[in-house]
């Protein structure tokens, strides 16, 4: 009441200092309110990786606001925790993350320092995406991070297969209508819309690689198996002779002189890793090195599956350079 009486002298009675506090009052739903409550609307959604990112906002459309947290010329296992992504997870309504310990790093951090109870484990806005992939690499003997190796739990990077990122598009779309039901139905159509599109392109991917079955392929980390095991190629060996652990003098030496013997159609590499000892390596064994990003541009506006896409047809150029340069006399 006393509110109301307080609003009412200081808007009905229109002396000459009132009209700029109108005007005020006027400028303030018009540029202050009124974005912040269409913000409002949107849930929230915070990924720790671009890709997840992307997918998330093929799935949300309109109805989200989708931050991510390392960029695609991070590695994801070692990301600096930053004040600013504290504050993203501090407003999400959905935490999105890869699982598979490959935040293990720095995410816990992050969770603790954003003090949300929203997105905390067991949540409904803690996703944990990799408990709903295929997941290869697990170990077949108890290994864990204090003997150097990264994957202590199964390689966590799926999203290179976009038929994981499918299983994740599924998992996304179900959590965004758990948090958000009025607008479930908008969820279900986007992810049967991407469904759609990517089981397309999946076949025309496939037929493009096809050719190259069987390619044998030489990588920096132990990150491709989801993408090669999708197109029928195989990773004999990895520069790094752990996941996790840089190459040794010995390690590259060995590598070489089986390379030498049986030289594989590719090495195959993210840009965040340093690329000296792939290049000696490929110039040495007279392999061609394909270094492609990370991820997802998806500051940058970049789609997964046209991420997707630039890596197939990368690799594909890259293995019938290869096929070529083997017949020289074709
Ligand atoms: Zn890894």
């Amino acid at each position: 009441m006393r509110r109301k009486q307080f609003l009412r002298s200081f808007i009905s009675t229109p002396r000459g200092s009132d009209h700029v506090r109108l005007l005020l009052i006027a400028f303030v739903f018009v540029f202050l309110l009124s974005p912040w409550t269409a913000q409002a609307a949107k849930v929230r959604v915070v990924a720790t990786v671009p890709d997840l990112a992307a997918i998330a906002q093929a799935v949300g459309g309109d109805h989200v606001e989708v931050r991510g947290l390392a960029l695609p010329t991070q590695d994801a296992h070692f990301v600096d925790a930053k004040p600013n992504m504290a504050l993203m997870v501090n407003r999400a309504d959905l935490l999105i993350l890869v699982g598979l310990d490959l935040e293990i790093g720095w995410l816990p951090t992050l969770l603790t320092g954003a003090r949300n109870p929203r997105v905390q484990p067991g949540m409904p806005g803690y996703l944990d995406a990799g408990a709903y992939v295929n997941v290869k690499g697990i170990p077949t003997t108890p290994i864990d991070r204090s003997m150097g190796d990264i994957h202590p739990g199964g390689n966590p990077h799926y999203l290179h297969d976009p038929n994981q990122g499918l299983r994740v598009a599924n998992a996304i779309a179900e959590r965004l209508s758990r948090i958000d039901p009025k607008n479930a139905q908008h969820y279900q159509d986007r992810l049967s819309e991407f469904k759609d599109v990517a089981s397309r392109r999946i076949q025309r991917w496939e037929a493009k690689i096809e050719p190259h079955s069987g390619a044998r392929v030489v990588t920096y980390h132990a990150s491709w198996i989801y993408l090669l095991d999708w197109l029928e190629m195989e990773e004999i060996d990895t520069i790094e002779p752990k996941p996790g652990i840089p190459p040794s003098p010995a390690h590259v030496a060995r590598l070489l002189a089986r390379m030498r013997a049986q030289p594989p159609a590719l090495i195959l590499q993210e840009a965040y890793y340093p690329t000296a000892t792939a290049r000696m390596l490929g110039e040495r064994a007279g392999v061609p090195v394909l270094v492609l990003p990370g991820g997802t541009d998806f500051q940058g506006g970049e789609a997964y599956l046209d991420h997707i896409e630039n890596n197939v047809r990368a690799i594909a150029e890259a293995l019938e350079k290869s096929t070529r340069e083997d017949r020289p006399n074709d």
